[in-house]
């Protein structure tokens, strides 16, 4: 008789708990958060959210054209101000990402620390590969492949002390499926993915999770290529809370892969089929012979580390 009262008590005061942790906001109070690129689109919901769930923000801006030219202070000090009306807190800091020891430094003068990373700043310049020039490919890899690395080496210094941190990673559909006129920008995107996943082997045992956004949204840079009507769809503000969850103590996922638009999200990861083991002496002939079962999707496998591959050998 006292085993299902028991029961009863259990199932009780775990419903209470999940109605309590329902209930309860995910706050950020005591957390400094350096969003890059934060001066409009994407960037700028991220910080406006941070900051009002309690982070202290850096918004960090270069302020210049979507293809990286020119720069100003307007854009960051625009966001600062917004979360300041707003009673939050915030500093601006206008250096490229690339240098990203300038950058952190904002975040450390101001506010003592760093939590929270979102590498979010980028830029395109889209031209199919044979009227690519070298400019276009080195500009586009500055600002996301090598501004992403910047930043985030220097914070890592400081998450590592703190045994504490929360990054993001910015990748792009056109990086993980290709995209006519943006070998540049799919390149440097698909790069990102591979930053990150080894950003979350290095940084686990510090208690640093590193995960990558592949985001949907209307914004100056994606009005290039999205229909204005979508805008009220693809509303950058759906997707800042995603981000911002993947940014929470709550969170403890990592080296994951999170696609996200118009308010849906799902992950994403690589699959290996069962693929077949050929004879001795492998001929050219015997992998045309068995290229079907190569290729075949109907048993699949996903490792989280190569150490997966090497196993699918045994
Ligand atoms: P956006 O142009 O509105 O925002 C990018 C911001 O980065 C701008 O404010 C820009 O000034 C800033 N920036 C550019 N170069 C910089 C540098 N060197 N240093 C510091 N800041 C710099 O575009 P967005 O759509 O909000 O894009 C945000 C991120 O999301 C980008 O990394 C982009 O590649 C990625 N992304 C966006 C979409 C989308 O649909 N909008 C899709 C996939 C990926």
């Amino acid at each position: 008789l006292i085993v299902p009262r028991l029961l009863l008590t259990r199932s009780c005061i775990r419903r209470l708990h999940s109605t309590v942790r329902t209930a309860m906001a995910l706050r950020f109070d005591g957390r400094v958060a350096l969003v890059t690129g934060a001066g409009g689109g994407l960037g700028k919901e991220y910080a406006l959210l941070l900051a009002n769930r309690g982070a202290k923000v850096v918004v960090n801006d270069l302020g210049g054209t979507w293809t990286g030219e020119g720069k100003s202070s307007k854009a960051a000090d625009e966001v600062v101000s917004l979360i300041r009306a707003n009673g939050g807190t915030a500093v601006a800091n206008y250096d490229s990402v690339e240098d990203g020891d300038k950058v952190v430094k904002t975040a450390i003068d101001n506010f003592g620390r760093i939590d929270i990373l979102i590498n979010n700043a980028g830029i395109l310049r889209d031209r199919s590969l044979l009227k690519m020039t070298e400019k276009d490919w080195d500009l586009v890899h500055a600002v996301h492949m090598r501004g992403a690395f910047m930043v985030t080496r220097a914070a890592l210094l400081y998450m590592r002390k703190q045994d504490y941190g929360r990054v993001v990673v910015t990748s792009s559909t056109s990086g993980l499926y290709g995209s006519f006129g943006q070998i540049n920008y799919s390149a440097a995107k698909m790069g990102l993915v591979g930053f990150s996943h080894t950003l979350a082997m290095e940084g686990e045992k510090y208690n640093i999770l590193s995960n990558v956004i592949v985001p949907i949204a209307y914004s100056r840079m994606s009005a290039t290529v999205m229909a204005p009507e979508m805008g009220e769809i693809m509303k950058p503000v759906y997707v800042a809370p995603i981000v911002a969850y993947l940014c929470h103590e709550d969170c403890t996922d990592t080296g994951g892969v999170f696609e996200c638009a118009g308010g849906w999200a799902g992950k994403v990861r690589l699959q290996q089929s069962q693929g077949t083991t050929f004879n001795n002496p492998i001929t050219i002939e015997q992998v045309r012979d068995k290229w079907d079962e190569v290729c075949d999707w109907t048993r699949v496998t996903h490792h989280r580390t190569a150490a997966g591959t090497y196993k699918s050998l045994e």
